[in-house]
């Protein structure tokens, strides 16, 4: 027997019909890479959608069809969302920062049948296209001499169209991991994990978002999801303001122009906004919540940040949980928690979301799963509606029989459940057989006043096999010596953790989505020898 209610497909079209008729007139705001800004609205998006998706099948283009972009944050970029899964095809965002290799692997891979790029990427389209064989039509955001422009491409069309229709198992996206070895992987969202996952995130211990919002996202559009935002900022009328720049002094005149109230960056994206109110003498934006993730976010910010009256949302996902997994928000007792134990909570990475559900095995022995007793650190596994079951065209599953996922995170789990990364499985240091935490390493030394950037990575050692080395950018005009880190480091950690060796760069290699590569930060050091 079947339940007794209506035959809904949960599809993301639904999202943009809700916002185009109860939130219609609220803005989407667009600041362009040459200064200039455009507004729209959600009505504005779901008209261009429906047009894009009358563009879209008068080249063929339908369900299932992989339809790519490679765009940085902007109005247009949104209304691809919308088009590209409204035509029942499938949203590729390509990340710009990957490599030509890459580049080449994952578009020829995903069989990308049309692109959508900025100018500004004209050089990439130009070297690759000879060896993207999949791609028959090419359409620029942007006015461009080399191919149509998105909005007169969009504009012959009436937008009176619908939606194309199907099962909500159907797939809407493709998001290639970044790949740290080996050639990197699809994510294939599909309608129902993308709506699972937007009103998950739009619980008050998650994303907060309401129509009172003014969201900029400066997480990549490109990246992971884009957080979810897309979809869940449509569920409740949100205004979305975009920004082609990441450049924290733009962002900051953004907030304070467009009566932002919400940012989402991964910590980069903090640490960079704060260096740039420092430097400046201004006073921090008038915002209310934040919304971080990615990679770990320092202390020291997390306590700026809260002591500014922001409220705090430290999120734990990835591509592969589409991605918000975890979230660090007050538990019951947090009103009554000194500044500093509430802090603590923040600098974790949460409780996992409902609908999420998360264990820890032993790293030696899988079978074994940990206690959640806040010492025994182990592999990390995830498992829920919007977690990946197979990666894009690959003969296997990538979970077990009970479908766990196994995230390549090293964490601890606490009694109360809070999930405490300490390393990427691949990143870890191990001395003597013994596990090195390289991320309390770095949490320890960002807490230094001058330190703008720190990585820990082992190097060969050849009594140890493997010993940390800190690798440190100092803040501009300030100064702090390794023996001076060495010491603050004493005091947080075991002894025997104590790196070996303080290394000052200039600059510390990040990957396309602005975290550190500790696999190229490893190349760099590959000839490093430490004194025996
Ligand atoms: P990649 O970085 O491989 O491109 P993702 O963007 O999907 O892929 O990143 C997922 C990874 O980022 C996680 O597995 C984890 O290592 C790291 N990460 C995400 N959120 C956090 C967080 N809040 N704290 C620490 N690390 C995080």
């Amino acid at each position: 027997m079947l339940g007794a209610m209506q035959d809904w497909e949960l599809r993301v079209s639904l999202l943009i019909d809700h916002a185009a008729r109860e939130h219609g007139s609220r803005e989407i705001v667009t600041s362009w890479a040459d200064g200039s800004e455009t507004r729209t609205d959600w009505s504005g998006i779901r008209r261009d959608a429906l047009k894009m998706v009358q563009a879209l099948q008068r080249l063929g283009i339908g369900k299932g069809d992989r339809v790519a972009t490679l765009a940085m944050n902007h109005s247009r970029h949104l209304v691809t969302w919308y088009g590209a899964t409204g035509a029942g095809g499938v949203l590729h965002t390509i990340n710009p920062r990957l490599f030509d290799d890459q580049l080449d692997y994952i578009a020829n891979h995903a069989e990308d049948r049309i692109l959508i790029y900025d100018a500004a990427f004209q050089p990439i389209v130009d070297r690759m296209r000879d060896r993207w064989t999949t791609i028959e039509h090419y359409v620029c955001f942007d006015a461009a001499d080399h191919a149509p422009a998105f909005e007169d491409w969009i504009g012959a069309e009436d937008g009176d169209a619908d939606w194309v229709q199907g099962s909500e198992r159907d797939p809407c996206m493709l998001c290639y991991t970044s790949g740290t070895t080996g050639h990197p992987k699809g994510v294939l969202f599909e309608h129902r994990s993308n709506m699972l996952h937007t009103y998950a995130a739009l619980m008050p211990q998650c994303l907060d978002l309401d129509a009172r919002a003014s969201v900029l996202p400066v997480v990549p559009m490109f990246h992971a999801n884009n957080w979810g935002f897309p979809w869940a900022a449509a569920a409740v009328g949100a205004k979305l303001v975009y920004c082609s720049s990441n450049a924290a002094e733009t962002l900051c005149r953004l907030i304070r122009q467009e009566d932002v109230n919400y940012v989402a960056g991964v910590p980069t994206v903090w640490l960079s906004l704060l260096q740039h109110v420092d430097a400046t003498g201004q006073e921090m934006p008038p915002i209310t919540k934040a919304l971080t993730g990615g990679s770990a976010m320092p202390r020291a910010i997390i306590e700026r940040l809260m002591a500014s009256g922001i409220r705090i949302a430290h999120a734990w996902g990835m591509t592969e949980t589409s991605p918000i997994a975890t979230i660090a928000f007050e538990p019951a007792n947090f009103d009554s928690l000194s500044f500093d134990e509430q802090v603590t909570i923040k600098a974790r990475q949460g409780t996992a979301l409902f609908g999420v559900e998360l264990r820890t095995v032993d790293l030696d022995d899988p079978a074994k799963v940990l206690p959640r007793d806040g010492k025994s650190a182990g592999a990390l596994q995830v498992r829920g509606p919007w977690v990946i079951k197979r990666y894009f065209k690959a003969d296997k599953d990538a979970t077990d029989a009970e479908q766990w996922f196994d995230t390549g995170d090293v964490a601890l789990l606490h009694p109360d459940g809070t999930l405490q990364l300490t390393d990427r499985t691949k990143d870890v240091i191990k001395s003597g057989g013994e596990w090195i935490s390289s991320v309390e390493l770095e949490n320890a030394a960002v807490a230094h006043p001058a330190v703008a950037e720190a990585a820990a990575i082992g190097v060969y050692h050849p009594k140890w096999d493997e010993r940390p080395i800190l690798v440190v950018v100092r803040k501009p005009g300030m100064a702090v010596t390794g023996e001076e880190l060495l010491g603050l480091l004493a005091q947080k950690v075991a002894k025997w953790w104590l790196p070996d060796a303080v290394e000052f760069v200039d600059e510390i290699p990040h990957t396309g989505t602005g975290k550190i590569s500790k696999k190229d930060l490893r190349d760099q050091f590959r000839t490093y020898r430490l004194a025996e």
